[in-house]
């Protein structure tokens, strides 16, 4: 089973200065930064996955790309630029949820085979266009006529871009992207594509399903899969029922849901192997939009704020080292909320006392809780919140290798 990282640009500074939270004033962005597999050991990930749509942007706004990243990408190939190992592998797609409101995909069959031509991927996803509706028991319901129609799109699209990929001796290997609306339209559009001549087909549009419903296609496609056809699961990381999807031929799959939960989960963000703990929110009073608006608006004074951050900061890592209690670390940080929670929001105290009094970064085999202790478990400003989504693969990536496939 392998395991996709899709990229959204996400890399980190390695001489990033946690005590005065700065940059080292001869950091090179593009040069200095580096992307999870340069930045913990071991690699969390077997590939990665790069969109279309991120690298060029899309009409729902700038991609995650400068013009100038861009230019390097086609430049050095998707190999050198990510500075990737052996051992990482590469899918590229559209990113075929960015432009989910049109009416058709906005890229055609020969800019995204030189897409995947010029970066030099091993493998490039056809165009598809997602469908957002499922039906169980598709016998008692009709799908919407613009379902159908997705569908034909993403079936005609994978039958031009095979032939076409066929003719200019494609470098890649081509994988045909399904889409469907319950269990049977999916095994139809795998019966389809292996007709063409697909034998990895990736199933998309799959992100809302429960895992039961996600099995239910599975079961399905089984009827028409043929034995060698293998199957990648498009933005699903459901590490629970992985052992039983690869019963069904899922060798592959891809999600950014473990890294986002490291700042987008308001509870669960620091992972470990048998769950999770809370982070440990202490915003910069220089930096965070909604403290900002508090101090502008008077309701908190600028020069309380500063104390009591700083007065976090010095109280986590003296809990670290030993050197104060955890009642000192809870009184420091209840302070410090106190100025700064959302009323309509509930304390997060108690779950700081259980992510202190667990201390999970001192048990962590991985490489960032080694080197940065109790900042990463701190909840404040990028270069943190992005190290403990780092360390977050690293536990989902030992997750799947317990897992016995076969
Ligand atoms: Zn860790």
């Amino acid at each position: 089973m392998k395991f996709y990282f899709p990229d959204s640009q996400d890399l980190v500074s390695p001489t990033y200065d946690f005590v005065n939270d700065e940059y080292s004033p001869y950091r090179v962005r593009q040069r200095d930064d580096v992307y999870a597999h340069q930045a913990v050991t071991p690699i969390p990930y077997d590939g990665i996955l790069v969109s279309k749509a991120v690298v060029d942007g899309s009409m729902k706004g700038a991609g995650k790309y400068s013009a100038p990243q861009r230019e390097r990408l086609y430049r050095l190939g998707v190999r050198n630029f990510f500075r990737l190992p052996d051992t990482c592998s590469t899918i590229g797609d559209c990113g075929a949820f960015n432009y989910i409101d049109e009416e058709r995909p906005p890229y055609d069959v020969d800019e995204v085979l030189d897409f995947y031509g010029r970066c030099g991927f091993d493998a490039g996803i056809s165009i598809d266009h997602i469908i957002f509706g499922y039906i169980p028991q598709e016998s008692d319901t009709e799908p919407e006529a613009a379902w159908v129609e997705r569908q034909q799109i993403s079936l005609e699209l994978a039958e031009n871009f095979l032939a076409t990929a066929k003719k200019h001796g494609a470098s890649f290997e081509p994988v045909g992207a399904a889409q469907g609306w319950g269990p049977d339209s999916y095994a139809h559009s795998v019966a389809q594509l292996q007709k063409m001549g697909y034998g990895r087909i990736a199933l998309g549009g799959m992100v809302p399903l429960k895992s039961h419903e996600i099995l239910a296609c599975l079961r399905a496609i089984d009827e028409v899969r043929n034995h060698d056809t293998e199957l990648h699961l498009l933005g699903i990381n459901r590490v629970d029922s992985m052992e039983e999807f690869a019963r069904h031929g899922v060798t592959s799959f891809d999600s950014t849901s473990a890294f986002r939960q490291a700042f987008m989960d308001d509870r669960n963000n620091y992972h470990t192997a048998t769950g999770a703990y809370t982070a440990i929110r202490v915003p910069q009073v220089d930096a965070n939009p909604a403290l900002k608006r508090l101090i502008l608006s008077g309701s908190v004074s600028q020069a309380q704020a500063i104390t009591a951050e700083r007065a976090c900061l010095r109280a986590l890592r003296e809990f670290d080292r030993g050197e104060n209690s955890l009642e000192e670390v809870l009184g420091a940080l209840a302070a410090y909320e106190s100025l700064v929670l959302d009323p309509k929001k509930k304390s997060y105290l108690a779950y700081y006392e259980r992510t202190l009094s667990g201390a999970p970064w001192r048990t962590c085999p991985c490489a960032l809780c080694k080197k940065h202790g109790i900042e990463i478990a701190i909840f404040r400003g990028t270069e943190r919140n992005k190290r403990r989504g780092f360390h977050n693969l690293t536990v989902l990536e030992a997750k799947m290798r317990s897992l016995t496939f076969g």
